[in-house]
């Protein structure tokens, strides 16, 4: 009843939390990340289902995904991991969210804020550890200095994020694991001890590489049923998780075109025999990458057939010659399953030329969320 939608199975969702829950083991907190509207799938429909499964703690990017999450509902901690702006500091403290401070300078900041509201307020503190882009690289004695110094400020959990975690042939997550070590053992001698320690994404989770999970980890892409392609020299997978989201959209015109008749701007696809041509509800506007004209695929009648032709702002066109039992209202699956064919979003990035996060946070809010299952 849609021209284009997604369905989501929410036990899917959760059995994947259960199965990360799992590989992390009894001892390691879990916080489900939320960000990007849950990878599209959704943040309050998500959170509430995981909150319900037992989850403790979510994490989002910004304050305003933060305060959507406490007015749908959402009782357990929110980390807002993606810095601040002095502006989002009054949703931060009125909304019990809890911020990564990201440099020295934001902390006695936070702190001065804390203090002229009469309040004591948690953080968790990042290290850039060699991601180069949030974090404090800041020396230890600087670092201790300011936290001690802070004393409108209760340090809850100190953080870094690995650059190359499904590369399993550099050095890198090994030279990050051990530069946090460092800094987390200098603070413990001077008597600093933030209960909540986390480095580790979907990838060291997915992977089990336990000697980084810390005591908390932070799993986004695998909760959504997708582990990135590793390279190099990777371990089996350890936690074994399913994408949750079907993407469906309306055909709306089925054509029978000669050889030679063109399809779509500039011409880009000639066909090279008479051919069948379905016309579907959704283009670049709903998420479909532009990168796909002639070169992407979908689902048709259980069958996997080539996008042919430019992908427009509201449509796309699919060569279905060969599918006789296809009809205008038909639905074509640009992502999922159809009968026995399957094309998923790890798929269709491929053939895009990006990666999967940007498939699925690409999709867009004309795309109808039914949920089931
Ligand atoms: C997005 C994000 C995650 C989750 O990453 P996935 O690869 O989706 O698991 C974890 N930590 C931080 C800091 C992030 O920004």
């Amino acid at each position: 009843m849609h021209r284009t939608w997604v369905e989501i199975s929410l036990s899917q969702i959760a059995a994947n939390y259960h199965a990360l829950r799992h590989v992390a083991g009894p001892c390691v907190h879990l916080v489900p990340v939320v960000k990007a509207d849950a990878y599209r799938h959704g943040a309050i429909p998500v959170a509430a289902r995981l909150e319900r499964e037992g989850a403790r703690w979510f994490a989002v990017s910004n304050s305003a995904e933060g305060l959507q999450l406490r007015d749908g509902g959402i009782q357990a901690g929110i980390l807002v991991m993606g810095d601040f702006a002095p502006f989002e500091r009054e949703t931060l403290a009125g909304a019990d969210l809890t911020p990564v401070i990201h440099s020295l300078t934001r902390l006695r900041e936070y702190d001065s804020f804390a203090r002229a509201r009469g309040a004591v307020l948690p953080y968790h503190l990042k290290l850039d550890t060699g991601m180069g882009r949030l974090g404090t690289r800041a020396s230890v004695g600087e670092i201790l200095d300011a936290i001690t110094s802070a004393s409108s400020l209760r340090l809850d959990g100190l953080m870094t994020h690995f650059a190359s975690a499904s590369d399993f042939d550099s050095p890198q997550t090994v030279e990050q694991a051990a530069a946090f070590e460092r800094v987390r053992q200098a603070l413990a001698a001077a008597g600093v001890r933030p209960p909540l320690l986390h480095l580790s994404s979907s990838a060291p989770v997915a992977f089990n590489q336990s000697h980084l999970f810390g005591t908390m980890v932070r799993p986004g892409l695998a909760l959504y049923g997708y582990v990135s392609p590793p390279s190099g020299n990777a371990p089996p997978l350890a936690a074994h998780v399913k994408p949750a989201l079907a993407w469906r959209a309306c055909i709306l015109e089925i054509k029978e075109v000669e050889t030679g008749a063109t399809i779509g701007y500039n011409a880009r696809w000639r066909a090279p025999r008479p051919s069948r041509i379905a016309v579907v509800a959704a283009g670049y506007a709903d998420g479909v990458p532009h990168s796909l004209s002639n070169r992407g695929h979908a689902l048709a009648a259980g069958r996997l057939v080539p996008l042919i032709g430019a992908v427009s702002m509201d449509l796309i066109t699919l060569d279905v010659t060969g599918c006789p039992n296809l009809w205008p209202g038909d639905p074509a699956t640009l992502i999922g399953e159809d009968g026995d064919a399957r094309y998923d979003a790890e798929d269709m990035a491929r053939e895009a030329g990006i990666i999967s996060y940007a498939v699925l946070c690409g999709i867009g809010h004309r795309v109808v969320r039914v949920y089931g299952g």
